[in-house]
């Protein structure tokens, strides 16, 4: 299968082929059409599968298609900074001819610069709950536009103790949303 026949935008795959990404793999052709129409999806999908393309792709698919609205409009939590920072990396590289806007929030960083990318109003927002939950705190997020929540590494989280913070966070988003969770292994917990 190509990327052509998942129903990804042309904008898109114009930002795939700059990348060198040739065909998608099990986890995108699997979960790209399922995320697309609107569904919430639990994926198992290890690191190294290409499951940071398989969510950030149909986000951007369906942030784009529905036009500007106020943000943030997705949000990805992520256990670690490297996840939080790897998925915003995915996202710019691959919205290169997109125009939607993301910001990385994690912990061990001054506060500053977050606070001011956040008042300038993003799409997306990629972060670690900590943080996150500060910024939430302090009232410089404000989910009321939210569509997408994503928990990547869901299995991780779980490990490393971090449920209180994400029911925490899941209880300030908007009910109707769709819900996509990425884990490695699907305890009953997830
Ligand atoms: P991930 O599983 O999301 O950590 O991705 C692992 C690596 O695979 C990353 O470096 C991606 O840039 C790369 N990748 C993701 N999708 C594809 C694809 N369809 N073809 C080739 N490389 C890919």
């Amino acid at each position: 299968m190509s990327f052509d026949g998942l129903g990804l935008h042309p904008n898109l795959l114009k930002g795939i082929r700059d990348l060198g990404y040739t065909r998608p793999t099990p986890v995108q052709s699997e979960a790209i059409p399922q995320i697309l129409t609107g569904r919430d999806v639990i994926a198992s999908a290890q690191t190294g599968t290409g499951k940071t393309a398989a969510f950030v792709l149909p986000i951007l698919h369906r942030l784009m298609i529905e036009g500007k609205k106020r943000g943030p409009r997705a949000l990805i939590v992520a256990p670690t900074r490297e996840l939080a920072l790897q998925s915003m990396d995915h996202l710019k590289n691959l919205s290169r001819y997109v125009h939607l806007k993301g910001c990385a929030i994690f912990g061990g960083v001054p506060i500053n610069a977050q606070t001011q990318a956040l008042r300038q109003g993003v799409d997306i927002i990629s972060a670690t709950p900590g943080r996150l939950l500060d910024h939430v705190n302090q009232g410089h997020i404000q989910f009321g536009g939210l569509e997408i929540f994503v928990l990547d590494e869901a299995d991780r989280m779980l490990d490393m103790g971090f449920l209180p913070d994400v029911k925490k966070i899941i209880s300030y988003l908007p009910p109707r949303r769709q819900n996509l969770v990425f884990s490695a292994t699907i305890p009953v917990e997830i």
